[in-house]
């Protein structure tokens, strides 16, 4: 029938992307999938970019 549970929206970026052939989903890429994972274990997967500032801004308090 209608094409209607092919495609999802990325929960991180919500870029549309192909449900049967996707990996990662929910999520559009492994770069996503990785940041999700990161708001709990970002000590190991740090990626560039998409980290909010938070522990660095009091470090950079105090440094003051
Ligand atoms: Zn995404």
């Amino acid at each position: 029938m209608v094409e209607e549970k092919v495609t999802a929206c990325c929960p991180r970026c919500g870029t549309v992307i192909r449900w049967e052939e996707n990996p990662y989903r929910p999520f559009c890429s492994q770069r996503c999938k990785l940041i999700d994972l990161g708001k709990w274990i970002d000590e190991e997967y740090r990626l560039a970019g998409e980290e909010p500032p938070t522990e660095e801004e009091g470090e950079a308090e105090e440094r003051r």
